[in-house]
């Protein structure tokens, strides 16, 4: 049988939004083809750590999106999401791992949460100040993601906030960090840290070759 690579994004049929259930799904469906996961993942979301993620989650979009209240929805930022999430899961000590770059961004931030009874540790991506030429690496700067990581993982934070880290400073920041961790912005220089731009820009006449990656 062909493997067909999962391809949800070109999916005609949707079943798995539907409460109707007797659609046929194209052989990539992963709901089809990896029956076993289900099983498998219906396992870890009933272990304790998983368990209290959803319930955070579920305490939280239950406010959000509430049936009585439509436009209820409209009035949650991100940072207001977060905040009632932490709050539901008795969390007080959160974490900021900022990009050296957006050091203003993170100190607003910082206020929020502080104003609204959190305790902030806040880390920039330049700590412990390296030189790069240890590390093999050029130039005289060196963002250090597995440091912010390990410091906040010192410092305790219950949940820690991603603020505009580089495309790979997240990766390793994620790998070395404990507590949970969500991102709050997400950096894109050229778009005002709105990536999601870049890809409503690509539907556009004047943009739709930007986007395709040039080979020369
Ligand atoms: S999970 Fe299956 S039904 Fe849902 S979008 Fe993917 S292919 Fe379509």
């Amino acid at each position: 049988m062909e493997n067909y690579c999962p391809q949800c994004v070109r999916c005609n049929v949707l079943r798995c939004g539907h409460t109707e259930k007797n659609q046929i799904v194209p052989a990539s469906c992963p709901t089809e083809k990896y029956p076993d996961l289900i099983e498998e993942t219906k396992e870890k979301y009933l272990l304790p750590e998983n368990q209290a993620v959803i319930q955070g989650w579920f305490g939280l979009i239950s406010k959000v999106l509430d049936p009585k209240k439509p436009r209820e929805k409209l009035s949650w930022t991100r940072v207001d999401e977060i905040m009632e999430y932490a709050t539901i899961r008795g969390m007080s000590r959160l974490g900021i791992a900022t990009c050296y770059a957006l050091m203003h961004e993170s100190r607003l931030l910082s206020d929020i949460l502080e104003n609204n009874g959190f305790e902030v540790a806040s880390v920039s991506c330049l700590c412990g100040e390296m030189n790069p030429q240890d590390m093999g690496m050029p130039g005289n700067i060196f963002c250090n993601p597995i440091m912010q990581a390990e410091v906040l993982n010192r410092e305790k934070t219950e949940l820690n906030l991603m603020v505009g880290l580089c495309v790979g400073h997240d990766i390793l920041f994620l790998r070395h960090c404990t507590a949970e961790t969500t991102p709050l912005i997400v950096k894109d220089r050229a778009l005002g840290h709105n990536p999601v731009a870049a890809l409503y820009l690509s539907q556009n006449l004047f943009y739709n070759d930007r986007f395709i990656r040039r080979t020369d």
